[in-house]
């Protein structure tokens, strides 16, 4: 790999990414709907050359672009999915760009153009087309962790010696930790509608089976380790206070450490559903919704992705840049307490080094990590003090802020790339490691066979 020639590639393209990014976060699209952001990337990956598979295995938004035909094959994990009602401007100040809209406020854009910035110039790295392979997928529907599910069913990723993915966050870090998987599922009650006040002896309620199923699952809460995080959403409820329900809803979103504990886990979830059923006398059918593994560290990629973070140098920032930062920090009702911190910056630039404290929140990469080794990392693209999900994400996501964290991202997955490429015993030892992990739990994916697109879209 000729590492100066992919790295010219990036200062040269600098301005031409930080349009592609912003050019997606302008058109926010929500999980499976990300028409214009995915059309914008394969628009991109085809004036450079690269072969795309557009609509991957039936999902209309997904897609595989591949360069070179070398060994190893490297995977990239681009996303692009918005969040629903997050719409913002490059504002301090709350305001929708659209009342209702979706936006950015997970940074996908970035995320987007940061892996497309490495895949492009990891290319113009080769030496020739032999010497390595550059596989960058393009994956619908993180927000709703079930994308990459649906990908791997089709036969995704398999084809990778390993595989790099990058997020946005408040922090430069390496993932080493778990973060949570999860498995959701809606459970259907049926009963028999009757007059809710004339002859109410007549009705079976299904709202009732619900919410007994949902005390239910409240009661569990305390029985279950503390790494299970149970959560609800009653999808119908009803028609009318008068009529017995003879149809009624529940969503629910089960999370824990580990996919084959929080398996059994669910399997009580659904115990929750059959008692509801024997007291109210009714039935139900429960539907899958998938779900997705937690990630799967893999010690040596950890360890060299935390020396390239370190090597390569992060961005600096300008004072408009640090004021527009800190005027978000403000917002924060914790700011006054947090700032006084002594390591406190509006930004954090320095790279922290490994993660290994838990993180709650899940991402469909964990099903990637179980089918090949897999290296995660984060930069910062925003306000040190933004929450998870937020306006101000939304923000810094279109703003240079966002951009800057997006460019150190592609430099850095360029870095560990060349470390790899250079030192061939890295990947063998994470090939033994993934191996050793992965010998009791095999990947088997979370997306069921029979589960569509449609099932999963709210
Ligand atoms: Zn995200």
């Amino acid at each position: 790999m000729n590492a100066e020639n992919a790295n010219k590639w990036m200062e040269d393209n600098e301005q031409r990414m930080r349009e592609v990014s912003k050019k997606i976060w302008s058109v926010p699209e929500t999980a499976f709907r990300e028409v214009s952001s995915s059309a914008e990337l394969i628009r991109v990956l085809k004036e450079e050359g690269f072969e795309v598979e557009e609509s991957y295995g039936g999902i209309p938004t997904a897609f595989r672009a591949v360069y070179g035909s070398g060994s190893p094959v490297i995977g990239l994990l681009a996303e692009y999915d918005a969040l629903p009602g997050l719409s913002q401007k490059v504002s301090t100040k709350k305001e929708e760009v659209e009342e209702g809209a979706p936006g950015h406020g997970c940074g996908h854009n970035l995320m987007a153009a940061a892996h497309l910035t490495a895949a492009i110039a990891l290319k113009e790295g080769m030496t020739s087309k032999e010497d390595y392979t550059v596989v960058l997928y393009g994956c619908p529907a993180e927000e709703i962790l079930v994308g990459k599910g649906f990908m791997a069913r089709e036969g995704a990723f398999k084809e990778l010696d390993l595989a790099v993915s990058w997020h946005p966050s408040t922090r430069n870090m390496v993932v080493g930790t778990t973060m949570t998987a999860l498995e959701s599922g809606e459970f259907h009650f049926k009963g028999k509608t009757a007059h809710a006040a004339g002859d109410p002896e007549n009705g079976r309620s299904a709202l009732d089976a619900v919410e007994i199923m949902d005390i239910g699952a409240n009661y569990l809460r305390e029985h279950v380790t503390d790494d299970v995080r149970i959560h609800y959403q009653i999808t119908n409820g009803g028609g009318a206070p008068n009529i017995v329900p003879d149809k009624a809803s529940v969503l629910y979103f089960t999370r824990a450490n580990n996919r084959r504990h929080l398996l059994e886990t669910f399997e009580r979830v659904k115990k929750c559903a059959e008692g509801a059923a024997t007291m109210t006398e009714t039935s139900y059918e429960l539907k899958s919704r998938g779900g997705c593994y937690e990630i799967l560290p893999n010690e040596p990629l950890i360890e060299v992705m935390d020396e390239a973070m370190k090597e390569v140098k992060g961005p600096e920032y300008t004072q408009e840049e640090k004021d527009f930062a800190e005027a978000l920090n403000k917002t924060n009702s914790q700011y006054e307490r947090l700032s006084a911190d002594e390591n406190y910056e509006s930004i954090h630039t320095g790279a922290m080094g490994i993660m290994r404290e838990h993180m709650g929140g899940s991402t469909d990469v964990g099903d990637v990590s179980y089918i090949v080794p897999l290296v995660m990392f984060m930069t910062a693209t925003q306000n040190s003090l933004a929450t998870g999900h937020s306006w101000h994400i939304t923000a810094t996501s279109g703003h240079s802020i966002g951009e800057k964290g997006m460019l150190y991202a592609a430099r850095t997955m360029v870095r560990f790339v060349e470390k790899v490429l250079n030192n061939p015993e890295i990947l063998e030892r994470a090939k033994d490691e993934f191996a050793q992990r992965t010998k009791v739990e095999k990947y088997n994916c979370p997306v069921p066979p029979e589960l569509k697109i449609e099932d999963v879209l709210s």
